[in-house]
């Protein structure tokens, strides 16, 4: 059985300019100790997807449907305090911002200790002694002399390794990190991706890593999802995803992203604006940035259909198996000529 199966999720917001369809259809599932990289540019429907999942959408403003089971227990529609017990203890969440689970005006380790005291009928010094061994496990140097710090006494990335000890001091299952990366230094992202993956292998903990950064997909992930317009495009294992990507808006992805194999000749930025979710295109949602749409990508949306390479690898979309296979080969071929080396 897998750790957690989403099966056909749906999002609208009641906006007073109309239903903003925020996750349209939406099926995956991860199993115990794999990462899944959800990719996308901002407003794909990644983070509200995730949002929903852990039941933070607020149904005053939200309709949703389908089916979200973890560890064989539905979570939509679970009550309160279901889902807060599960959320602190067996699913763990991080954020770009730290900030948005720390308190700035309390020590970092009435924090952590908060957390353990919260799920577990342990004393306040057993709460302590896991604390600082969960600062140590994110290695952060001298813990004991930090323990009792607050946030802003530390730097960008040592409050998120902070961040990453709170949302494993339970140690959960399941670990939902959305952009946990984007607002630190390329060195210090890399050090906090390695911490993750070291983390992952001592405890088995599942990974949803939420990224709009296909380098970090690459980086950490087993499996991938791309999603474009609230809905998933292309999901594939990593390597298949990178080998063969199926459809114009992964080549785009890749296109931007500077890579050992691919040598960056040219990085491509994808144009134009991600469709508007209020009122989405006709057809495929990437037709008006898509430099290969034709009549019938305005009309009909592509269902997610499997790569002939691979029945584990899908996509959407119209073209067929010898146009697209024709149109990456010759892509790649232009993103790793080193003719294009701009000045
Ligand atoms: Fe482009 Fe058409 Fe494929 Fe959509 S279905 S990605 S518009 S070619």
């Amino acid at each position: 059985m897998a750790l957690l199966e989403v099966t056909d999720l749906v999002t609208r917001f009641r906006t007073d300019d109309g239903i903003v369809q925020a996750v349209s259809g939406v099926s995956f599932s991860l199993d115990r100790g794999q990462t899944l990289g959800v990719v996308g540019e901002s407003g794909s429907g990644k983070s509200v997807t995730f949002l929903t999942v852990m039941g933070l959408v607020d149904p005053r403003h939200a309709d949703v449907t389908g089916s979200v089971r973890f560890d064989g227990n539905e979570l939509l529609g679970a009550s309160f305090s279901t889902l807060r017990k599960i959320r602190g203890q067996r699913i763990g969440m991080i954020f770009q911002d730290p900030m948005t689970s720390l308190n700035p005006v309390k020590r970092i380790g009435w924090q952590l200790e908060e957390a353990v005291l919260i799920h577990n009928d342990v004393s306040r010094s057993e709460a302590r002694r896991r604390s600082l061994e969960v600062l140590d496990e994110v290695e952060i140097p001298r813990a004991d002399a930090r323990i009792d710090d607050y946030p802003h006494q530390f730097s960008g990335g040592m409050r998120q390794r902070v961040m990453i000890a709170m949302a494993l001091i339970n140690q959960p299952d399941l670990l939902i990190a959305d952009e946990p990366t984007t607002a630190l230094d390329v060195t210090t992202q890399a050090q906090i991706l390695r911490l993750m993956k070291k983390l992952q292998d001592e405890h088995g903990t599942a990974i949803v890593m939420i990224t709009h950064d296909l380098g970090v997909v690459a980086e950490l992930a087993d499996d991938a999802a791309v999603m474009y317009g609230g809905r998933i495009v292309e999901e594939a294992k990593v390597q298949d995803l990178f080998a063969q990507p199926e459809m114009p808006y992964t080549w785009g992805l890749l296109g931007s992203l500077p890579r050992a194999d691919i040598t960056a000749a040219r990085l491509e930025q994808i144009p134009g604006q991600p469709p508007s979710l209020l009122r989405p295109p006709n057809g495929c949602a990437f037709n008006p940035r898509c430099a290969y749409a034709f009549d019938r990508c305005r009309a009909e949306l592509p269902e997610l259909r499997p790569s002939p390479t691979s029945g584990e690898h899908r996509f959407r979309c119209h073209l067929d198996d010898a146009d697209r296979l024709r149109i990456w080969t010759a892509k790649k071929a232009e993103l790793t000529s080193t003719e294009g080396t701009a000045a």
